[in-house]
């Protein structure tokens, strides 16, 4: 599920090395994201106590959703690695579906979550 009343900030991320870091050795606000091979990882979690949960964003679609808050890196760069080299497969499955989440620039976004 995607909280559709929130707004993302997209951060650009150079290697799925680094974005397994990111996910896993740090809280995020509510409103990060990242993209990595034309893909996007938003923050879905419910709140920033619970347990990190990100919508994963290829073509319009949510083509899964990742608890990167049960993961460490090892795991998180396997789970990353799996949706990047798959994300023509999953665009096909069932539980693919098409959303329209609200992305910025990071240097432009500001919102309740990051003030
Ligand atoms: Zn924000």
């Amino acid at each position: 599920m995607l909280h559709n009343k929130r707004r993302w900030s997209l951060y650009p991320v150079e290697t799925a090395q680094e974005l397994a870091e990111l996910l896993t050795t740090q809280c995020w606000t509510l409103c990060t994201g990242f993209e990595y091979a034309g893909i996007w990882y938003l923050n879905d979690s419910t709140s920033e106590d619970g347990i990190a949960e990100y919508a994963v964003i290829y073509e319009g679609h949510q083509i899964e959703s990742v608890t990167f808050g049960w993961c460490g890196p090892e795991a998180a760069l396997r789970h990353i690695l799996r949706v990047t080299a798959q994300a023509e497969e999953l665009l096909k499955e069932p539980w693919s579906h098409p959303v329209e989440p609200r992305v910025e620039d990071w240097e432009k976004h500001r919102c309740r979550h990051c003030r």
